[in-house]
């Protein structure tokens, strides 16, 4: 099958593949990534650009970015005026990217780049989504796979997409795919729920995931349960239509319980003691219906940040992008209100 065939009408001078490249604080990553990605994009031979973010990190990374754009102009910078998380900054990478493939991967190496040319062949085959799925993961604690596998069976039974288990943000998207992302407008960017709500032809790819090449992990488990309260609410109603049955259940428990204590005093006549038993249920319902309150207010909340139609993230600086691209292949309200403050080139 030729190249063509497989992108819906790039422009002419757009490239074959679009590597999405989010940085935080990653200095020390940069050069070694390049290294390792121009060696990996040489050898597969297709055109290529890099679209990195910088995700207001507080060290060198932009300038190490910057300089690796003027010696390479196909490595393209995107500085944001803050941190905005990675979620968004990947948002970003796709809405700037042309390639008639888009490639997320991490700047800390734990992607291997060398993957790349697997993804690309599956992708010759034919398929629009190629993800990578980790069979291990090194260097991680047992509490961190705990937690990472219990996440993925909640999310598994609670939402109707089966986003795969064990897949980061690396995978390859045909064009097709990039389009119909740019097209949801919510700004909670769940990006994993999203690669999976789109459908499409997608396969997977198995690898061992390597451990961060320098630096830490900007995950501490804090992020990582908001992130994981992000995925369940964005595609379950669950949490939220549950409440009502747990009512009605513990409304027929109370009725039963009232009925027999008609009959008891009836039988028995009246007697003082109960205290215990009527705190208990006092205490019982007041933390269910806090809990309830809480889950209502992550909804609530969440439908407030759709409502503000913030943009989802401001730009700084653009290196070597013009500041209109992202709106020019797409019309819908999100891109549109992207705000550019300056363009630097
Ligand atoms: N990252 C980002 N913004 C953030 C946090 C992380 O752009 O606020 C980037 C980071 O630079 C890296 C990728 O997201 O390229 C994955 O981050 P990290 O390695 O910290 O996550 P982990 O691999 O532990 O899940
Ligand atoms: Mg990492």
């Amino acid at each position: 099958m030729s190249m063509l065939s497989l992108t819906s009408e790039p422009g002419s001078s757009d490239p074959q593949l679009s590597i999405i490249i989010p940085c935080y604080n990653e200095e020390q990553n940069i050069d070694y990534l390049f290294q390792r990605l121009e060696s990996v994009l040489d050898k597969i031979g297709l055109s290529y650009e890099f679209v990195c973010i910088n995700d207001g990190s507080c060290d060198r990374t932009l300038e190490k970015l910057v300089e690796h754009h003027y010696r390479n102009s196909r490595i393209k910078v995107i500085n944001f005026s803050r941190n905005f998380g990675k979620e968004i900054a990947l948002t970003a990478g796709i809405d700037f990217s042309t390639g008639a493939a888009v490639i997320p991967i991490d700047a800390d190496l734990q992607d291997p780049p060398e993957l790349i040319g697997t993804l690309v062949e599956k992708w010759r085959e034919g398929f629009d989504v190629v993800y990578a799925t980790r069979k291990t993961r090194q260097g991680e604690t047992w509490l961190k796979r705990l937690t990472a596998n219990a996440f993925y069976r909640v999310m598994g039974q609670m939402s109707a997409i089966a986003i795969p288990r064990d897949t980061g943000d690396f995978r390859l998207l045909d064009r097709r795919v990039v389009t119909a992302l740019k097209q949801l407008p919510e700004r909670t960017r769940f990006m994993k729920g999203l690669f999976a709500w789109v459908g499409f032809r997608q396969t997977a790819i198995y690898y061992d995931r390597d451990q961060r090449y320098k630096g830490k992990t900007k995950w501490n488990y804090w992020r990582l349960w908001n992130f994981a309260v992000d995925g369940i609410t964005s595609f379950s109603l669950v949490p939220l239509k549950m409440w009502s049955y747990i009512g009605v259940t513990l409304s027929f428990v109370a009725f039963g319980y009232a009925f027999f204590l008609v009959l008891r005093t009836l039988i028995l006549g009246i007697d003082v003691p109960g205290y215990a038993s009527l705190m208990v249920v006092l205490l019982f319902l007041g933390g269910m219906q806090l809990i309830t309150l809480g889950i209502i207010g992550e909804y609530l909340g969440r439908v407030y940040e759709e409502v503000k139609r913030r943009p989802l993230y401001l730009v700084r600086d653009l290196y070597g992008i013009k500041a209109d691209q992202p709106s020019s292949d797409n019309d819908h309200a999100r891109s549109r209100e992207t705000a550019f403050y300056n363009n630097s080139e």
